[in-house]
């Protein structure tokens, strides 16, 4: 991966280049956005271009042939410390962070950073599923973000800013990323062989909110048919509440049972309704999209059938502002359960007018 050919996220990209440039890079970033966007790949390219040999650090360049870059890309530069949550846990643990009971403050990151760089430059960590950190977690990583050894570049990366301890979000400098493009996603997608014809990808790309993992997980049969599902209940009068806050409970228990990912769905799921209410709005208002018409020119698979687009446009700004409120607070540490019951309520009363 190069900066050539990385997708989308212009405008943090030339924020970095000008700090490291003027070197002025603060010593912890916190990079926060949907998953699946390119925020971990950013980071790598942000610590390839500092410690790739061919060229100098403020020149913000990979050249991808160098022991430097190719260490990097294969996950074995000594200057480079990635960690992300395993798999079987539910936290990143203390282990990742300062070592074992036996080794501790002797292993772990908060150790290894320490180190001197092997390259001479700089020892760069990246912290994968900070949205993970327990509270012992954080205090321990703590100290190494309070008083960071010299040069060390330390990136966190996380879904959302509320997700993040107060006391971690303090010492770092945020950086957010926005869902990539329709075009920036289709172009992934194809880049990817999730979808070989131009079309298909940017089909696929308009159902998957910017995140490539959402168009990966879309590929998927039942995926698939549970958006249809939704779709088709929210677009029925009247709403059958207990139906659809049951979809949508057995969806979110078939994905995972584990807290973040069951947010990430959630908030998908919630996506798709204000798609649905934009979509169902421009058509009420006779501006069909201009990339649907491009698409499909008839019939616009994403749109509502019908129903909704009888409802009035004040009607549907506001269950797209409440949409987007229960949206927000997905992060909030609410209950997802009792977050989706009281959404389906609202929406079944406000879809009624
Ligand atoms: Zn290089």
């Amino acid at each position: 991966m190069d900066w050539e050919t990385f997708v989308g996220h212009h405008r943090q990209r030339g924020w970095f280049a000008n700090a490291v440039r003027q070197q002025r890079l603060a010593s912890t970033f916190l990079m926060v956005g949907p998953s699946g966007i390119g925020k971990r790949t950013f980071a790598r390219l942000v610590a390839k271009s500092l410690l790739c040999t061919n060229y100098q650090p403020t020149e913000f360049a990979t050249c991808g042939t160098c022991e430097a870059c190719v260490q990097i890309e294969a996950g074995t530069h000594p200057d480079l410390i990635e960690i992300k949550r395993e798999k079987d846990k539910s936290n990143l643990s203390m282990e990742q962070l300062v070592g074992s009971d036996e080794t501790r403050m002797r292993e772990g990151l908060c150790y290894e950073i320490r180190m001197r760089p092997y390259s001479g430059r700089r020892k760069i960590a990246i912290v994968d599923d900070v949205d993970t950190l327990a509270v012992e977690g954080a205090n321990s990583l703590l100290k190494t973000l309070e008083e960071p050894p010299p040069g060390a570049l330390i990136f966190l990366i996380g879904t959302s800013e509320q997700r993040q301890l107060r006391t971690i979000r303090s010492r770092s400098q945020i950086v957010r990323f926005a869902p990539l493009a329709n075009d920036e996603l289709a172009l992934l997608i194809q880049r990817h062989g999730l979808a070989d014809k131009s079309a298909e990808a940017l089909r696929l790309a308009q159902q998957s909110h910017g995140s490539l993992l959402l168009a990966s997980q879309m590929r998927d049969e039942a995926m698939r048919e549970f958006r249809e599902l939704l779709v088709e209940s929210l677009d029925s009068k009247p709403i059958d509440f207990p139906r659809l806050s049951k979809t949508i409970t057995a969806h979110l228990d078939s994905i995972a049972s584990e807290g973040q990912a069951r947010r990430d769905q959630l908030k998908w799921v919630l996506d798709i309704a204000i798609d649905l209410y934009r979509e169902s709005m421009r058509h009420g208002l006779g501006v069909p999209s201009a990339l649907d018409a491009a698409i499909h020119p008839s019939s616009a698979e994403n749109a509502a059938s019908g129903t909704l687009q009888r409802l009035s446009p004040e009607t549907l700004s506001s269950l797209i502002q409440r949409t987007q409120q229960a949206r927000e607070q997905v992060d909030r540490n609410v209950s997802p359960a009792a977050l989706v019951e009281a959404w389906v309520t609202e929406v079944t009363g406000m879809s009624r007018a």
